[in-house]
């Protein structure tokens, strides 16, 4: 109808998740409401660039998003996964979780050079996650036109980690 959908009122806080002190953002409510889950969606499309030749999700909750995304801007996905996922050739990127490690895999043909990209994912965070994308894109010979979340943890400073990158995020929490 025209009428702006507030799908913020949707995201919720759960304290103490996945640990005590943490305070989860839930973005559940939000997906299994139709209008608002749109709406995010539409937001989110309307900040990418003109040159994008594909979207770049990150497992999970950012095949979601880059699913939907990649549907409304009549682009391909690309799959950024979790170890020991992809079938084909990979490229491997380790990054740093606050006790230990973890690392993010791409297939190497998903992408080539030229190519400029838009990564996805729900949240940012501490930036771990999306820089490891960034770095796997860059291996690749692509470009990253930027990264998009639908929402930005701004206190723990996840832009500085995403250094010469462009963040673009629609819900800034502090
Ligand atoms: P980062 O690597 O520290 O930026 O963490 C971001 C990643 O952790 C993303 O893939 C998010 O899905 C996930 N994440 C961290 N905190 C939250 C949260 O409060 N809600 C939903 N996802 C979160």
């Amino acid at each position: 109808h025209g009428e702006t959908v507030d799908w913020q009122a949707l995201i919720r806080d759960v304290p103490d998740f996945p640990k005590p002190g943490i305070v989860f953002k839930d973005i559940t409510p939000m997906l299994a409401d139709g209008p608002a889950f749109s709406a995010a969606i539409s937001e989110m499309a309307a900040l990418v660039g003109p040159d994008v030749d594909a979207v770049v999700g990150i497992e999970s909750r950012g095949f979601i998003f880059g699913a939907a995304l990649a549907q409304k801007l009549g682009l391909g996905l690309v799959t950024v996964r979790k170890p020991g996922k992809l079938p084909a050739d990979i490229h491997s990127v380790e990054y740093e979780l606050e006790y230990g490690v973890d690392r993010l895999e791409i297939h190497r043909d998903a992408l080539s050079h030229g190519h400029r990209v838009v990564i996805v994912d729900d949240l940012l965070a501490t930036g771990g996650t999306a820089n490891a994308t960034v770095e796997l894109v860059q291996k690749l010979g692509a470009e990253v036109d930027c990264c998009l979340f639908a929402i930005e943890l701004a206190f723990l400073n996840g832009r500085a980690s995403l250094d010469g990158v462009e963040v673009k995020s629609l819900l800034r929490c502090d």
